[in-house]
């Protein structure tokens, strides 16, 4: 399954170090690269492969067998340089799935050109998704495509206490309701017969202008 294939995590920084540790959590096999021997000492405890080892050096990365790994992750973030030349050593090494993690769109375009399959703007992303929590009534707000959000927010005050199908909110706001968690309930899945409560919590899906709008109305 290619889920589940080991996976080589480059750069043990707090993104790093986090995505080695989740993953190894999850049961995927992990070989985790640091050329600081601190880090790498600190995480030995945690994780099983562990090594020290300057990743923009290509023999060191063919002496830990890193060109039989299917996938790999590179999570240099502040030394731009390194970043870009251990992915190019990656993509040389025929390493066939690569995420990167980057700084800015410029380091993002980079990456993209040098080999890497999926770039993630960590920082960047976080911030959209936290000014969306701040600026707006949402309780969590996850994009899943360029126009397409999920958000976790209250009802607004006209569709409480009418069953979902008569509330025409698909045609007046052009979102869903996904789901439905009452005070002290688990969330269950909505239908057009759930009646809605103040106090509950629902998921909504829709395009983001029109999930935002619905949540301005709570
Ligand atoms: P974060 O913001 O997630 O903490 P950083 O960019 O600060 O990310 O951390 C990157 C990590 O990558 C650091 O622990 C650093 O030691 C490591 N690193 C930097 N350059 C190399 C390299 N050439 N080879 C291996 N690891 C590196």
């Amino acid at each position: 399954m290619a889920e589940n294939l080991p996976v080589v995590v480059i750069g043990m920084g707090r993104f790093g170090s986090a995505l080695a540790l989740e993953l190894a959590r999850r049961g995927t096999e992990v070989l985790a690269i640091d050329n600081r021997p601190k880090i790498v000492q600190a995480l030995s405890g945690r994780l099983t492969h562990v090594i020290t080892a300057d990743a923009t050096d290509i023999d060191a990365l063919r002496e830990l067998g890193v060109e039989e790994f299917y996938r790999a992750v590179v999570a240099i973030g502040g030394d731009l340089e390194a970043s870009i030349l251990t992915t190019s050593l990656l993509a040389e090494l025929e390493v066939e799935d690569i995420w990167a993690k980057a700084v800015t769109h410029q380091h993002k375009r980079i990456l993209e050109r040098i080999g890497a399959s999926h770039i993630v703007l960590p920082e960047h992303d976080m911030g959209e998704r936290v000014a969306h929590l701040v600026s707006g009534r949402m309780l969590d707000y996850i994009e899943v495509d360029e126009d397409f959000a999920l958000i976790k927010t209250r009802p607004p005050k006209e569709i409480v206490g009418i069953p979902l199908g008569e509330t025409r909110l698909r045609s007046k706001y052009g979102v869903t309701v996904v789901s439905v968690k009452s005070v002290d309930e688990p969330f269950t899945y909505a239908t057009a017969d759930t009646v809605l409560q103040y106090g509950d919590v629902i998921l909504v899906a829709g395009p983001i202008a029109k999930v935002e709008r619905l949540a301005d109305r709570t």
